[in-house]
Protein backbone atom coordinates (compact mmCIF):
# COMPACT_ATOMS: atom_id res chain seq x y z
CA UNK A 1 0.00 0.00 0.00
CA UNK A 2 1.48 3.56 -0.29
CA UNK A 3 2.71 5.90 2.18
CA UNK A 4 0.27 8.57 1.15
CA UNK A 5 -2.64 6.15 1.28
CA UNK A 6 -1.63 4.89 4.43
CA UNK A 7 -1.15 8.14 6.22
CA UNK A 8 -4.65 9.29 4.71
CA UNK A 9 -6.22 6.23 5.59
CA UNK A 10 -4.80 6.11 9.16
CA UNK A 11 -5.73 9.64 9.95
CA UNK A 12 -9.11 9.34 8.30
CA UNK A 13 -10.26 6.61 10.91
CA UNK A 14 -9.02 8.55 13.36
CA UNK A 15 -11.00 11.92 12.34
CA UNK A 16 -13.75 9.43 11.10
CA UNK A 17 -13.75 8.10 15.12
CA UNK A 18 -13.45 11.28 16.50
CA UNK A 19 -16.36 12.82 14.54
CA UNK A 20 -18.61 9.47 15.65
CA UNK A 21 -17.47 10.58 18.95
CA UNK A 22 -18.49 13.47 18.77
CA UNK A 23 -22.18 13.28 17.19
CA UNK A 24 -22.76 10.37 19.84
CA UNK A 25 -21.93 11.99 22.90
CA UNK A 26 -23.82 15.07 21.32
CA UNK A 27 -27.11 12.81 20.83
CA UNK A 28 -26.75 11.38 24.29
CA UNK A 29 -26.28 14.50 26.23
CA UNK A 30 -29.62 16.02 23.92
CA UNK A 31 -31.13 12.83 24.94
CA UNK A 32 -30.50 13.27 28.71
CA UNK A 33 -31.36 17.19 28.30
CA UNK A 34 -35.18 16.23 27.06
CA UNK A 35 -35.10 13.65 29.92
CA UNK A 36 -34.47 16.13 32.13
CA UNK A 37 -36.85 18.74 30.38
CA UNK A 38 -39.55 16.65 29.90
CA UNK A 39 -39.72 15.92 33.99
CA UNK A 40 -39.48 19.63 34.59
CA UNK A 41 -42.01 20.26 32.29
CA UNK A 42 -44.69 17.72 32.80
CA UNK A 43 -44.26 16.54 36.12
CA UNK A 44 -42.72 19.07 38.23
CA UNK A 45 -45.43 21.33 37.66
CA UNK A 46 -47.95 19.41 38.03
CA UNK A 47 -46.43 18.61 41.46
CA UNK A 48 -46.24 22.59 42.06
CA UNK A 49 -50.02 23.34 41.24
CA UNK A 50 -50.79 20.34 43.15
CA UNK A 51 -49.16 21.95 45.82
CA UNK A 52 -50.36 25.61 45.32
CA UNK A 53 -53.85 24.22 45.49
CA UNK A 54 -53.39 22.18 48.59
CA UNK A 55 -52.39 25.09 50.37
CA UNK A 56 -55.37 26.94 48.60
CA UNK A 57 -57.52 24.40 50.15
CA UNK A 58 -56.16 25.37 53.51
CA UNK A 59 -57.43 29.36 53.16
CA UNK A 60 -60.44 28.41 51.95
CA UNK A 61 -62.63 29.13 54.71
CA UNK A 62 -60.86 32.27 56.02
CA UNK A 63 -60.06 33.87 52.56
CA UNK A 64 -62.19 34.16 49.64
CA UNK A 65 -59.64 34.91 47.41
CA UNK A 66 -58.57 31.31 47.87
CA UNK A 67 -61.12 30.43 45.36
CA UNK A 68 -59.43 32.34 42.40
CA UNK A 69 -55.89 30.98 44.14
CA UNK A 70 -57.18 27.38 43.45
CA UNK A 71 -59.16 28.07 40.40
CA UNK A 72 -56.19 29.84 38.51
CA UNK A 73 -53.61 26.75 39.46
CA UNK A 74 -55.92 24.01 38.60
CA UNK A 75 -56.81 25.64 35.36
CA UNK A 76 -52.78 25.50 34.90
CA UNK A 77 -53.16 21.66 35.50
CA UNK A 78 -55.45 21.19 33.12
CA UNK A 79 -53.27 22.20 30.65
CA UNK A 80 -50.41 20.06 31.45
CA UNK A 81 -51.84 17.09 32.06
CA UNK A 82 -49.32 14.13 30.58
CA UNK A 83 -49.27 11.24 32.10
CA UNK A 84 -52.14 8.29 31.99
CA UNK A 85 -54.60 8.51 34.38
CA UNK A 86 -53.58 12.21 35.27
CA UNK A 87 -56.77 13.47 33.41
CA UNK A 88 -59.25 11.17 35.13
CA UNK A 89 -57.53 12.50 38.41
CA UNK A 90 -57.30 16.74 37.32
CA UNK A 91 -61.10 15.91 36.24
CA UNK A 92 -61.99 14.23 39.82
CA UNK A 93 -60.41 17.67 40.70
CA UNK A 94 -62.78 19.86 38.88
CA UNK A 95 -65.53 17.64 39.76
CA UNK A 96 -65.36 18.32 43.02
CA UNK A 97 -64.27 21.88 43.45
CA UNK A 98 -67.15 22.84 41.48
CA UNK A 99 -69.44 21.12 44.27
CA UNK A 100 -67.13 22.81 46.56
CA UNK A 101 -67.86 26.43 45.30
CA UNK A 102 -71.51 25.73 45.87
CA UNK A 103 -70.61 24.45 49.38
CA UNK A 104 -67.91 26.23 50.74
CA UNK A 105 -68.65 24.61 54.23
CA UNK A 106 -68.41 21.00 52.92
CA UNK A 107 -65.62 19.12 55.04
CA UNK A 108 -66.39 15.74 53.00
CA UNK A 109 -65.47 17.87 49.37
CA UNK A 110 -62.65 19.10 50.89
CA UNK A 111 -61.34 16.04 51.64
CA UNK A 112 -62.17 14.39 48.29
CA UNK A 113 -60.28 17.35 47.20
CA UNK A 114 -57.28 16.88 49.25
CA UNK A 115 -57.41 12.93 48.09
CA UNK A 116 -57.86 13.78 44.28
CA UNK A 117 -54.61 15.99 44.76
CA UNK A 118 -53.16 13.42 46.81
CA UNK A 119 -54.21 10.93 43.33
CA UNK A 120 -52.45 13.44 41.04
CA UNK A 121 -49.40 13.88 42.60
CA UNK A 122 -48.88 10.14 43.04
CA UNK A 123 -48.99 9.82 39.57
CA UNK A 124 -46.77 12.38 38.63
CA UNK A 125 -44.28 11.20 41.43
CA UNK A 126 -44.60 7.74 39.94
CA UNK A 127 -43.71 9.35 35.80
CA UNK A 128 -40.97 11.29 37.22
CA UNK A 129 -39.42 8.18 39.70
CA UNK A 130 -40.25 6.42 36.02
CA UNK A 131 -38.39 8.59 33.80
CA UNK A 132 -35.64 9.26 36.15
CA UNK A 133 -35.08 5.44 35.54
CA UNK A 134 -35.05 5.97 32.01
CA UNK A 135 -32.70 8.96 31.92
CA UNK A 136 -30.60 6.82 34.06
CA UNK A 137 -30.32 4.04 31.26
CA UNK A 138 -29.89 6.45 28.62
CA UNK A 139 -26.85 7.73 30.96
CA UNK A 140 -25.25 4.40 31.34
CA UNK A 141 -25.72 3.88 27.73
CA UNK A 142 -23.86 7.22 26.75
CA UNK A 143 -20.95 6.14 29.14
CA UNK A 144 -20.98 2.60 27.76
CA UNK A 145 -21.29 3.65 23.62
CA UNK A 146 -18.86 6.91 24.57
CA UNK A 147 -16.33 4.84 26.01
CA UNK A 148 -16.28 2.05 23.81
CA UNK A 149 -15.88 4.33 21.23
CA UNK A 150 -13.52 6.62 22.54
CA UNK A 151 -11.54 3.29 23.33
CA UNK A 152 -11.83 2.28 19.83
CA UNK A 153 -10.15 5.93 18.82
CA UNK A 154 -7.23 5.07 21.19
CA UNK A 155 -6.72 1.34 19.77
CA UNK A 156 -6.70 3.24 16.07
CA UNK A 157 -4.32 5.90 17.28
CA UNK A 158 -2.79 3.60 19.46
CA UNK A 159 -1.51 1.80 16.17
CA UNK A 160 -0.90 4.23 14.13
CA UNK A 161 1.32 6.03 16.55
CA UNK A 162 3.33 2.84 17.11
CA UNK A 163 3.06 1.47 13.05
CA UNK A 164 3.02 4.59 11.07
CA UNK A 165 6.48 6.66 12.05
CA UNK A 166 8.46 3.09 11.68
CA UNK A 167 6.68 2.11 8.42
CA UNK A 168 8.10 5.31 7.31
CA UNK A 169 11.33 5.34 9.29
CA UNK A 170 12.72 1.75 9.14
CA UNK A 171 13.07 1.92 5.00
CA UNK A 172 14.74 5.25 5.28
CA UNK A 173 17.04 3.89 7.96
CA UNK A 174 17.73 1.24 5.53
CA UNK A 175 18.05 2.97 2.87
CA UNK A 176 20.40 5.06 4.39
CA UNK A 177 22.24 2.07 5.58
CA UNK A 178 22.50 0.58 1.87
CA UNK A 179 24.01 4.14 0.47
CA UNK A 180 26.94 4.15 3.27
CA UNK A 181 27.39 -0.08 2.03
CA UNK A 182 27.76 1.72 -1.76
CA UNK A 183 29.61 4.52 -0.73
CA UNK A 184 31.77 2.10 0.90
CA UNK A 185 32.22 0.36 -2.60
CA UNK A 186 30.33 -2.60 -0.95
CA UNK A 187 28.09 -2.56 -4.68
CA UNK A 188 26.24 -6.18 -3.54
CA UNK A 189 24.08 -4.15 -1.51
CA UNK A 190 20.10 -4.64 -2.10
CA UNK A 191 17.13 -3.35 -0.34
CA UNK A 192 14.10 -5.05 -0.08
CA UNK A 193 10.37 -2.61 0.32
CA UNK A 194 7.17 -3.43 0.11
CA UNK A 195 6.87 -3.02 -4.03
CA UNK A 196 3.63 -1.46 -3.86
CA UNK A 197 4.75 1.58 -1.93
CA UNK A 198 6.46 4.77 -2.66
CA UNK A 199 9.66 3.07 -0.62
CA UNK A 200 8.98 -0.14 -3.19
CA UNK A 201 9.59 2.24 -6.00
CA UNK A 202 12.77 3.86 -4.51
CA UNK A 203 13.90 0.06 -3.84
CA UNK A 204 13.91 -0.79 -7.45
CA UNK A 205 15.68 2.12 -8.48
CA UNK A 206 18.34 1.81 -6.04
CA UNK A 207 18.61 -1.90 -6.68
CA UNK A 208 19.25 -1.11 -10.63
CA UNK A 209 21.64 1.60 -9.47
CA UNK A 210 23.73 -0.33 -7.24
CA UNK A 211 23.60 -3.66 -10.43
CA UNK A 212 25.33 -1.25 -13.00
CA UNK A 213 27.40 -0.01 -10.10
CA UNK A 214 28.34 -3.98 -9.72
CA UNK A 215 28.45 -4.63 -13.00
CA UNK A 216 30.77 -1.72 -13.35
CA UNK A 217 32.94 -2.27 -10.83
CA UNK A 218 33.74 -5.65 -11.90
CA UNK A 219 34.33 -5.26 -15.48
CA UNK A 220 36.70 -2.57 -14.28
CA UNK A 221 38.82 -4.90 -11.55
CA UNK A 222 38.53 -7.24 -14.03
CA UNK A 223 40.46 -4.70 -16.58
CA UNK A 224 42.92 -4.09 -13.61
CA UNK A 225 42.99 -7.05 -12.80
CA UNK A 226 44.72 -8.60 -16.34
CA UNK A 227 46.50 -5.58 -16.87
CA UNK A 228 48.32 -6.60 -13.03
CA UNK A 229 49.08 -9.95 -14.60
CA UNK A 230 50.14 -8.99 -17.39
CA UNK A 231 53.02 -6.83 -15.75
CA UNK A 232 53.60 -9.60 -13.14
CA UNK A 233 53.95 -12.15 -16.09
CA UNK A 234 56.23 -9.34 -17.87
CA UNK A 235 58.42 -8.74 -14.56
CA UNK A 236 58.78 -12.69 -13.77
CA UNK A 237 59.76 -13.48 -17.18
CA UNK A 238 62.50 -10.66 -16.93
CA UNK A 239 66.00 -12.08 -17.44
CA UNK A 240 67.32 -9.36 -14.86
CA UNK A 241 66.41 -9.54 -11.01
CA UNK A 242 63.83 -6.84 -10.31
CA UNK A 243 62.52 -6.08 -7.01
CA UNK A 244 59.48 -3.59 -5.91
CA UNK A 245 59.08 -2.26 -2.69
CA UNK A 246 56.28 0.40 -1.53
CA UNK A 247 57.07 4.07 0.11
CA UNK A 248 57.45 2.28 3.53
CA UNK A 249 60.06 -0.33 2.33
CA UNK A 250 57.42 -3.06 2.32
CA UNK A 251 58.42 -6.17 -0.92
CA UNK A 252 55.46 -5.65 -3.39
CA UNK A 253 56.42 -7.70 -6.07
CA UNK A 254 59.67 -10.00 -6.41
CA UNK A 255 60.65 -12.31 -9.89
CA UNK A 256 61.85 -15.62 -10.14
CA UNK A 257 65.52 -14.22 -10.86
CA UNK A 258 65.64 -12.43 -8.12
CA UNK A 259 64.66 -14.88 -6.04
CA UNK A 260 66.82 -16.99 -7.52
CA UNK A 261 69.87 -15.01 -6.95
CA UNK A 262 69.03 -14.27 -3.64
CA UNK A 263 68.01 -18.39 -2.95
CA UNK A 264 65.06 -16.85 -0.98
CA UNK A 265 61.18 -17.96 -1.62
CA UNK A 266 58.46 -15.26 -2.67
CA UNK A 267 56.92 -15.80 1.56
CA UNK A 268 60.26 -14.32 2.57
CA UNK A 269 60.09 -11.37 0.67
CA UNK A 270 56.15 -10.63 -0.41
CA UNK A 271 54.75 -8.23 2.43
CA UNK A 272 57.86 -8.44 4.23
CA UNK A 273 59.68 -5.14 5.37
CA UNK A 274 63.01 -5.37 2.91
CA UNK A 275 65.19 -4.48 6.15
CA UNK A 276 63.88 -7.85 7.56
CA UNK A 277 64.10 -9.60 4.40
CA UNK A 278 68.26 -8.06 4.53
CA UNK A 279 69.02 -9.55 7.98
CA UNK A 280 69.42 -13.11 7.26
CA UNK A 281 70.55 -12.69 3.74
CA UNK A 282 73.62 -10.75 3.24
CA UNK A 283 72.66 -10.44 -1.17
CA UNK A 284 69.66 -8.15 -0.27
CA UNK A 285 71.12 -6.20 2.52
CA UNK A 286 74.12 -5.40 -0.47
CA UNK A 287 71.61 -4.82 -2.83
CA UNK A 288 69.49 -2.14 -0.62
CA UNK A 289 72.14 -0.83 0.84
CA UNK A 290 71.33 2.51 -1.62
CA UNK A 291 67.75 2.20 -0.59
CA UNK A 292 68.28 2.18 3.38
CA UNK A 293 71.06 4.46 3.35
CA UNK A 294 70.79 6.69 -0.27
CA UNK A 295 72.70 9.64 1.05
CA UNK A 296 75.92 7.72 1.67
CA UNK A 297 75.51 6.78 -2.41
CA UNK A 298 79.02 6.57 -3.26
CA UNK A 299 78.96 7.87 -7.35
CA UNK A 300 82.11 5.57 -7.99
CA UNK A 301 80.88 2.78 -6.28
CA UNK A 302 77.67 2.87 -7.94
CA UNK A 303 79.64 1.87 -11.22
CA UNK A 304 80.93 -0.77 -9.42
CA UNK A 305 78.75 -4.14 -10.90
CA UNK A 306 78.50 -6.53 -8.03
CA UNK A 307 79.67 -9.91 -7.69
CA UNK A 308 76.76 -12.76 -7.55
CA UNK A 309 77.52 -16.12 -7.54
CA UNK A 310 74.12 -17.06 -9.95
CA UNK A 311 73.56 -19.83 -13.16
CA UNK A 312 76.19 -21.68 -11.81
CA UNK A 313 79.32 -19.13 -11.74
CA UNK A 314 80.45 -15.72 -11.00
CA UNK A 315 78.22 -13.39 -12.24
CA UNK A 316 78.09 -9.57 -12.61
CA UNK A 317 74.84 -7.15 -12.17
CA UNK A 318 74.41 -3.43 -12.31
CA UNK A 319 72.19 -2.22 -9.63
CA UNK A 320 69.32 0.38 -10.77
CA UNK A 321 67.09 2.25 -8.62
CA UNK A 322 64.60 3.73 -10.01
CA UNK A 323 62.03 5.82 -7.85
CA UNK A 324 58.43 5.85 -8.47
CA UNK A 325 56.64 9.23 -8.04
CA UNK A 326 52.85 9.43 -9.30
CA UNK A 327 50.46 12.51 -9.16
CA UNK A 328 47.29 11.35 -7.69
CA UNK A 329 44.13 12.07 -9.74
CA UNK A 330 42.57 15.77 -8.62
CA UNK A 331 46.46 16.94 -7.24
CA UNK A 332 49.49 19.18 -8.20
CA UNK A 333 51.92 17.38 -6.43
CA UNK A 334 53.49 14.61 -7.46
CA UNK A 335 53.45 11.97 -4.85
CA UNK A 336 56.79 9.22 -3.45
CA UNK A 337 55.26 5.66 -3.94
CA UNK A 338 57.78 3.54 -3.97
CA UNK A 339 61.16 2.15 -5.68
CA UNK A 340 62.57 -0.59 -8.39
CA UNK A 341 65.55 -1.98 -7.63
CA UNK A 342 66.94 -3.45 -10.76
CA UNK A 343 69.78 -5.65 -11.68
CA UNK A 344 71.14 -5.65 -14.93
CA UNK A 345 73.45 -8.80 -15.72
CA UNK A 346 76.56 -7.89 -17.34
CA UNK A 347 78.23 -11.28 -17.23
CA UNK A 348 78.58 -11.48 -20.86
CA UNK A 349 79.73 -7.92 -21.64
CA UNK A 350 82.15 -8.59 -18.34
CA UNK A 351 83.41 -12.21 -20.05
CA UNK A 352 83.65 -10.32 -23.42
CA UNK A 353 85.81 -7.54 -22.39
CA UNK A 354 87.96 -9.93 -20.09
CA UNK A 355 88.25 -11.70 -23.41
CA UNK A 356 89.52 -8.19 -25.05
CA UNK A 357 91.31 -7.25 -22.07
CA UNK A 358 93.31 -10.96 -22.18
CA UNK A 359 93.74 -10.71 -26.11
CA UNK A 360 95.30 -6.86 -25.72
CA UNK A 361 97.36 -8.19 -23.00
CA UNK A 362 98.76 -11.18 -25.14
CA UNK A 363 98.91 -9.43 -27.92
CA UNK A 364 100.87 -6.58 -26.95
CA UNK A 365 102.95 -8.61 -25.14
CA UNK A 366 103.59 -10.92 -28.17
CA UNK A 367 104.16 -7.57 -30.18
CA UNK A 368 107.23 -6.19 -27.70
CA UNK A 369 109.99 -9.24 -28.73
CA UNK A 370 109.55 -8.34 -31.93
CA UNK A 371 109.16 -4.47 -32.24
CA UNK A 372 112.45 -4.93 -30.31
CA UNK A 373 114.21 -6.69 -32.89
CA UNK A 374 113.68 -4.66 -34.95
CA UNK A 375 114.84 -1.76 -33.75
CA UNK A 376 118.27 -4.35 -32.44
CA UNK A 377 117.92 -4.12 -36.15
CA UNK A 378 118.06 -0.61 -37.14
CA UNK A 379 120.27 0.48 -34.22
CA UNK A 380 123.04 -2.41 -36.48
CA UNK A 381 122.04 -0.40 -39.18
CA UNK A 382 122.38 2.81 -38.27
CA UNK A 383 126.31 1.55 -37.31
CA UNK A 384 128.10 3.04 -39.47
CA UNK A 385 131.39 0.10 -38.92
CA UNK A 386 129.05 -2.48 -40.42
CA UNK A 387 128.59 -0.33 -43.30
CA UNK A 388 127.31 3.18 -43.94
CA UNK A 389 124.05 3.73 -45.75
CA UNK A 390 122.52 6.43 -48.68
CA UNK A 391 120.80 9.13 -47.85
CA UNK A 392 117.67 7.75 -49.13
CA UNK A 393 118.13 4.54 -46.90
CA UNK A 394 119.10 6.52 -43.68
CA UNK A 395 115.99 8.45 -44.56
CA UNK A 396 114.12 4.77 -44.37
CA UNK A 397 115.69 3.71 -41.62
CA UNK A 398 114.66 6.54 -39.76
CA UNK A 399 110.76 6.41 -40.99
CA UNK A 400 111.15 2.66 -39.84
CA UNK A 401 112.44 4.00 -36.60
CA UNK A 402 109.97 6.40 -35.65
CA UNK A 403 106.95 3.71 -36.25
CA UNK A 404 108.60 1.09 -34.39
CA UNK A 405 108.90 4.04 -31.68
CA UNK A 406 105.27 4.81 -32.13
CA UNK A 407 104.61 0.88 -31.98
CA UNK A 408 106.25 0.29 -28.88
CA UNK A 409 104.45 3.35 -27.35
CA UNK A 410 101.13 1.62 -28.13
CA UNK A 411 102.32 -2.09 -27.48
CA UNK A 412 103.14 0.29 -24.27
CA UNK A 413 100.52 1.77 -23.20
CA UNK A 414 97.78 -1.36 -24.38
CA UNK A 415 99.88 -3.56 -21.68
CA UNK A 416 99.00 -0.49 -19.68
CA UNK A 417 95.33 -1.25 -20.00
CA UNK A 418 95.27 -4.10 -19.08
CA UNK A 419 96.84 -3.85 -16.41
CA UNK A 420 94.04 -1.52 -15.04
CA UNK A 421 91.57 -3.09 -16.50
CA UNK A 422 92.36 -6.12 -14.58
CA UNK A 423 92.61 -4.51 -11.84
CA UNK A 424 96.31 -5.04 -11.10
CA UNK A 425 98.23 -2.03 -10.87
CA UNK A 426 101.33 -2.99 -9.31
CA UNK A 427 102.70 -0.17 -7.34
CA UNK A 428 106.36 0.18 -5.87
CA UNK A 429 105.51 2.83 -3.49
CA UNK A 430 108.45 4.85 -2.16
CA UNK A 431 110.19 8.34 -1.56
CA UNK A 432 111.15 8.90 -5.56
CA UNK A 433 113.66 11.44 -6.70
CA UNK A 434 111.44 14.12 -7.87
CA UNK A 435 114.38 15.37 -10.23
CA UNK A 436 114.77 11.80 -11.42
CA UNK A 437 111.30 11.80 -12.60
CA UNK A 438 111.30 14.74 -14.10
CA UNK A 439 115.01 14.48 -15.99
CA UNK A 440 113.31 10.78 -17.35
CA UNK A 441 110.71 12.27 -18.90
CA UNK A 442 112.64 15.42 -20.74
CA UNK A 443 115.15 12.41 -21.57
CA UNK A 444 112.51 10.51 -23.30
CA UNK A 445 111.13 13.45 -24.68
CA UNK A 446 113.67 15.48 -25.75
CA UNK A 447 114.50 14.47 -29.40
CA UNK A 448 110.86 15.38 -30.15
CA UNK A 449 110.76 18.77 -29.09
CA UNK A 450 113.95 19.76 -30.37
CA UNK A 451 112.55 18.63 -34.02
CA UNK A 452 109.48 21.32 -33.01
CA UNK A 453 112.21 23.96 -31.51
CA UNK A 454 110.18 23.35 -28.42
CA UNK A 455 111.63 24.45 -24.94
CA UNK A 456 111.33 23.18 -21.57
CA UNK A 457 111.02 25.70 -18.61
CA UNK A 458 111.76 23.45 -15.52
CA UNK A 459 110.77 25.01 -12.17
CA UNK A 460 110.77 22.61 -9.06
CA UNK A 461 110.38 24.48 -5.66
CA UNK A 462 113.32 24.82 -3.48
CA UNK A 463 114.18 22.95 -1.38
CA UNK A 464 111.76 19.86 -2.98
CA UNK A 465 113.60 16.70 -3.78
CA UNK A 466 111.32 13.34 -3.27
CA UNK A 467 107.92 12.59 -3.35
CA UNK A 468 106.21 9.41 -2.11
CA UNK A 469 105.41 7.76 -5.04
CA UNK A 470 105.90 4.35 -7.78
CA UNK A 471 108.76 6.49 -9.43
CA UNK A 472 108.61 4.40 -13.18
CA UNK A 473 104.77 4.57 -13.33
CA UNK A 474 104.98 8.63 -12.24
CA UNK A 475 107.78 9.65 -14.92
CA UNK A 476 105.35 7.73 -17.21
CA UNK A 477 102.63 10.31 -16.51
CA UNK A 478 104.77 12.90 -17.03
CA UNK A 479 106.14 11.44 -19.48
CA UNK A 480 103.02 11.25 -21.66
CA UNK A 481 101.74 14.36 -20.65
CA UNK A 482 104.98 15.73 -22.01
CA UNK A 483 104.61 13.96 -24.90
CA UNK A 484 100.92 15.03 -25.53
CA UNK A 485 102.08 18.55 -24.67
CA UNK A 486 104.99 18.74 -27.91
CA UNK A 487 102.21 16.91 -29.74
CA UNK A 488 99.69 19.31 -29.56
CA UNK A 489 102.38 22.79 -29.41
CA UNK A 490 103.16 25.50 -32.43
CA UNK A 491 107.02 24.97 -33.19
CA UNK A 492 109.05 27.65 -31.17
CA UNK A 493 106.53 27.52 -28.75
CA UNK A 494 107.81 26.63 -24.72
CA UNK A 495 106.49 23.82 -22.61
CA UNK A 496 106.97 24.57 -18.63
CA UNK A 497 107.23 21.97 -16.52
CA UNK A 498 106.55 23.06 -12.90
CA UNK A 499 106.64 21.08 -9.49
CA UNK A 500 105.92 22.98 -6.38
CA UNK A 501 104.70 21.94 -2.92
CA UNK A 502 100.31 22.75 -1.96
CA UNK A 503 99.55 21.93 1.30
CA UNK A 504 100.92 18.55 1.78
CA UNK A 505 100.84 17.69 -1.27
CA UNK A 506 103.24 17.80 -4.50
CA UNK A 507 101.92 19.56 -7.45
CA UNK A 508 103.19 18.62 -11.02
CA UNK A 509 102.45 20.73 -14.02
CA UNK A 510 102.74 20.74 -17.41
CA UNK A 511 101.38 23.63 -19.40
CA UNK A 512 101.88 24.06 -22.94
CA UNK A 513 100.70 27.58 -25.09
CA UNK A 514 99.14 24.81 -27.72
CA UNK A 515 95.78 24.45 -29.70
CA UNK A 516 94.08 24.07 -26.08
CA UNK A 517 91.26 21.89 -25.70
CA UNK A 518 87.49 22.65 -26.94
CA UNK A 519 85.51 22.77 -23.67
CA UNK A 520 82.68 20.46 -24.56
CA UNK A 521 85.53 17.85 -24.55
CA UNK A 522 87.62 18.72 -21.23
CA UNK A 523 85.02 16.32 -19.27
CA UNK A 524 85.79 13.26 -21.59
CA UNK A 525 89.45 13.84 -21.90
CA UNK A 526 90.07 11.06 -19.28
CA UNK A 527 88.01 8.52 -20.58
CA UNK A 528 89.17 5.29 -22.43
CA UNK A 529 89.84 5.57 -26.10
CA UNK A 530 88.68 9.12 -26.47
CA UNK A 531 90.36 11.70 -28.69
CA UNK A 532 89.42 15.25 -29.46
CA UNK A 533 87.82 15.32 -32.33
CA UNK A 534 90.09 16.30 -34.90
CA UNK A 535 93.28 15.42 -33.63
CA UNK A 536 96.33 14.39 -35.03
CA UNK A 537 96.18 10.78 -36.51
CA UNK A 538 98.73 9.23 -34.51
CA UNK A 539 97.36 8.05 -30.47
CA UNK A 540 95.16 5.56 -29.10
CA UNK A 541 93.35 8.05 -26.82
CA UNK A 542 94.53 5.58 -24.13
CA UNK A 543 97.38 7.96 -22.46
CA UNK A 544 95.67 10.24 -20.37
CA UNK A 545 93.15 7.59 -18.80
CA UNK A 546 96.07 5.29 -17.98
CA UNK A 547 97.30 8.64 -16.60
CA UNK A 548 94.56 9.24 -14.17
CA UNK A 549 94.28 5.61 -13.14
CA UNK A 550 97.88 5.51 -11.95
CA UNK A 551 98.10 8.89 -10.80
CA UNK A 552 94.52 7.39 -8.57
CA UNK A 553 96.07 4.29 -7.71
CA UNK A 554 98.82 6.42 -5.72
CA UNK A 555 96.31 8.30 -3.80
CA UNK A 556 95.99 11.13 -5.99
CA UNK A 557 94.50 13.35 -8.65
CA UNK A 558 94.92 14.52 -11.88
CA UNK A 559 93.12 17.39 -13.34
CA UNK A 560 92.93 19.84 -16.54
CA UNK A 561 93.00 23.47 -17.65
CA UNK A 562 92.56 24.55 -21.11
CA UNK A 563 91.66 27.63 -22.43
CA UNK A 564 90.82 26.98 -26.45
CA UNK A 565 93.50 28.34 -29.00
CA UNK A 566 95.77 29.13 -26.10
CA UNK A 567 97.16 26.22 -24.77
CA UNK A 568 96.84 23.86 -21.73
CA UNK A 569 98.08 22.56 -18.12
CA UNK A 570 97.82 19.30 -17.17
CA UNK A 571 98.37 19.06 -13.46
CA UNK A 572 98.62 15.95 -10.77
CA UNK A 573 98.81 15.99 -7.03
CA UNK A 574 100.87 13.52 -5.12
CA UNK A 575 101.27 12.85 -1.01
CA UNK A 576 104.54 13.87 0.01
P1 LIG B 1 96.36 10.31 -27.45
O1 LIG B 1 97.02 9.00 -27.55
O2 LIG B 1 95.33 10.55 -28.50
O3 LIG B 1 97.22 11.44 -27.19
P2 LIG B 1 95.52 10.90 -24.78
O4 LIG B 1 94.67 10.16 -23.81
O5 LIG B 1 96.92 11.16 -24.31
O6 LIG B 1 95.47 10.12 -26.12
O7 LIG B 1 94.82 12.23 -25.09
C1 LIG B 1 93.46 12.24 -25.40
C2 LIG B 1 93.12 13.47 -26.26
O8 LIG B 1 93.31 14.65 -25.51
C3 LIG B 1 94.00 13.64 -27.42
O9 LIG B 1 93.50 12.99 -28.55
C4 LIG B 1 94.01 15.14 -27.64
O10 LIG B 1 93.02 15.51 -28.54
C5 LIG B 1 93.73 15.74 -26.31
N1 LIG B 1 94.94 16.28 -25.65
C6 LIG B 1 95.75 15.65 -24.75
N2 LIG B 1 96.73 16.48 -24.36
C7 LIG B 1 96.53 17.69 -25.00
C8 LIG B 1 97.22 18.95 -25.00
N3 LIG B 1 98.30 19.18 -24.26
N4 LIG B 1 96.71 19.93 -25.77
C9 LIG B 1 95.60 19.73 -26.51
N5 LIG B 1 94.91 18.55 -26.56
C10 LIG B 1 95.39 17.53 -25.81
Amino acid sequence: MKIKTKLNLGVGVLFMMIFVLSVLSGWYINQLKKDTNNILRANYNTLQYSRNMLLALEEIDSDPLAFSVFEKHLEQQRKNVTEPGEKEATDNVVFHFEALKKDSANFGLQTSIRKDLAELMQINMSAIEHKSTVADSTAKNAIIVISSTGMLCFIIAFILMVNLPSNIADPIKSLTESIKQIANQNYKERVHFESRSEFGDLATSFNTMAEKLQEYSESRLDKIIRGKKRIETLIDNMHDPVIGIDEDRKVLFVNDEALKITGLGKENFVGKLIQDVAVNNDLVRDIIRDVIVPDKMDPENEKEPMKIYADGKESYFEKEIVDINIVPTGEQQSRFIGQVIMLRNITPFKELDLAKTNFLGTVSHEFKTPISSIQMGLQLLENEQIGSLNDEQKNLVSGIREDSNRLLKITGELLNITQVESGLIQLNMKASDIKNIVDYAIGANRSSAEQKHIHFKISIEEGLSAVLADSEKTAWVLNNLLSNAIRYSYENSNINIDVRKIDDKIQFSVTDTGQGIDPQYLSKIFDRYFRVPGSKKEGTGLGLSISKEFIEAQGGEITVKSEYGAGSTFSFVLNT
